[in-house]
């Protein structure tokens, strides 16, 4: 806490000038009647010097050049009245003297004054700043703690000195080691925060608490930095709490400079165990979520494959029979038959490059880049999409811009685009079945970066989630997760793209995916 020591108190500040003003007074009074009325030859107007010394006690400067002033008249009076008519040159140079000793006093005694006053500002100022690095400490939400580190870098440093600048060996080979440095170290000051962070008795002043400490690997990681003469030390670290509970906390240390200022060390943390848990249980649903839509993903693939094989298959049947009206000729069309058995052969290839493509899809080498004519990967996922579409009623317009191949993870924007379209199929299934019109664009005006668009003509995304659109577990839908768009923009970013979402002024919702064509892409 802070304190402020008072220099004077006014009570005694009054009596005290008070003292003085009257002994000035008195002693002027005095010597004025001495030099004046008595015979007594000397330089009596000197004393005034002391009039002058007691009167600067208890008067501001300007009180002190007012009664040097009187004090001048009243010798100069003196002087006057007792040698008006025998004028002796003595008596002159005694006057003189005095003169010039007043006045020298007077200025010696401004210059003192002035110095004082200053000496006083800048304590104040001092005081001021001190007050304020004080309040800041005291009020900020964020744990800290003023500790002294000195005796504990003395220590790691004679040992370095020693050729013993290896904490981990240290450590290794002397088991009082840690404890040894821990005892060390002392905490000057904590604020509120720190109380509410870890309790009162680990934010109390003296020996640092040892059991605050739940393992030693980070311990030594700053001990290290102490041995090398690093500056900082930041990492997150477990804490515990005097109940014992265990916190995660970012600690930071910066230390100084100068090996002297390792006395006062400020250390803060800042409790990340809430932000740590959440970003687990995010990174689990993240998972989840990709299972999930690559579930998804192989039940769309899987309708489709049977839609698409239908159109081979029922080739090869029609094919087959009519081979065998050829055969069954008398004599047999042995060149028709060929004919149909060579349809045959390729409807049968085409049937297995259908399936060669979904296996492909599917197969560990999914995450791999490849260069990819966006056209092509867009009419797949169409025709993954077909049935829900159909199902759905809803029709969907697509401009393509001239070809263009880029390297991507196939079914990674297979599954961004999937994504987006399912979302615009719900936003329109309330809306009248002709209405229901999903546009995807894509163009390459900017010649950086390929923009594929998504458009619906539903109702538009919801004003309470346009601005967290792309934050995890924001949705509006009643069964929804709300993570999809969020997995689907960490994906495109991850890849170097971007992707927005916003109303459009004719109505109904607008997602943009920009795809780099020239940076370099990351196989993730
Ligand atoms: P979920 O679909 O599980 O809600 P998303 O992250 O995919 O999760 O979507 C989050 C929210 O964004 C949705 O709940 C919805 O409110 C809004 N949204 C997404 N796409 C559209 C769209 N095309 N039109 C209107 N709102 C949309």
């Amino acid at each position: 806490m802070f304190r402020t020591q008072a220099i004077r108190r006014p009570g005694s500040a009054l009596e005290h000038d008070l003292v003085f003003g009257l002994a000035a007074m008195a002693l002027a009074a005095v010597v004025f009647f001495i030099d004046t009325f008595t015979e007594i030859e000397g330089a009596i107007a000197v004393l005034y010097v002391i009039a002058t010394l007691l009167a600067a006690q208890a008067v501001s400067q300007a009180g002190l050049i007012v009664c040097a002033y009187v004090f001048v008249m009243l010798a100069l009076i003196s002087y006057g009245y007792t040698h008006f008519t025998d004028y002796d040159l003595q008596s002159t140079m005694r006057l003189l003297v005095a003169l010039a000793a007043l006045l020298v006093t007077t200025m010696l005694l401004l210059k003192t004054e002035r110095a004082r006053l200053s000496l006083l500002s800048l304590n104040a100022a001092l005081k001021e700043s001190e007050f304020r690095y004080r309040s800041i400490f005291d009020q900020t939400r964020v744990a800290l703690w003023e500790r002294d580190y000195s005796s504990l870098r003395s220590y790691l440093m004679e040992l370095k000195a020693g050729g013993k600048g290896d904490v981990r060996k240290l450590a290794r080979t002397n088991p009082g080691f840690v404890d040894e440095c821990l005892s060390r170290i002392t905490v000057v000051a904590a604020n509120e925060a720190a109380r509410e962070l870890l309790g009162p008795q680990a934010a109390s002043v003296g020996e640092l608490r040892k059991s605050i400490l739940s393992g030693h690997e980070k311990f030594l990681d700053l001990l290290q930095v102490i041995v090398d003469g690093g500056r900082v030390y930041e990492d997150k670290v477990e804490a515990r709490a005097d109940t014992g509970e265990e916190k995660l906390v970012l600690l930071s240390i910066n230390f100084p400079k100068a090996a002297e200022a390792f006395d006062r060390v400020v250390v803060s943390m800042v409790d990340v165990t809430q932000r740590e848990l959440a970003l687990k249980s995010l990174a689990e649903a993240q998972a989840e979520l990709a299972r999930a839509s690559k579930a998804t993903a192989i039940g769309a693939m899987s309708a489709s494959l049977a839609h698409e094989l239908n159109q081979p298959l029922g080739a090869v049947l029609v094919n087959a029979s009519t081979l065998l009206r050829w055969l069954d000729r008398d004599p047999p069309d042995i060149a028709a038959a060929r004919r149909s058995t060579e349809r045959i052969i390729r409807d049968a290839h085409r049937a297995s490059e259908i399936i060669q493509n979904t296996r492909g899809l599917l197969s560990q080498t999914a995450g791999k880049l490849e260069t990819v004519r966006i056209d092509d990967l867009i009419d797949e996922t169409l025709a993954l999409m077909e049935h829900e579409l159909q199902r759905s009623v809803t029709s969907i317009v697509v401009e393509m811009a001239s070809s263009v191949a880029l390297p991507v993870v196939r079914i990674e924007l297979q599954q961004v685009l999937i994504n987006l379209i399912t979302n615009a199929i719900q936003a329109m299934a309330e809306s009248d079945a002709d209405r229901r019109v999903i546009t995807l664009t894509t163009d390459a005006r900017d010649r950086d970066h390929l923009r594929i668009v998504v458009r619906d003509s539903g109702p538009g995304i919801d004003a309470k989630i346009l601005k967290t659109l792309f934050t995890p577990f924001k949705t509006t839908k009643a069964t929804g997760l709300g993570m999809g768009l969020s997995i689907c923009r960490s994906t495109i970013e991850a890849r170097g793209g971007r992707l927005n979402g916003y109303n459009d002024d004719r109505g109904g919702a607008v997602f943009e995916i920009h795809l780099p064509m020239t940076a370099e892409l990351v196989d993730a």
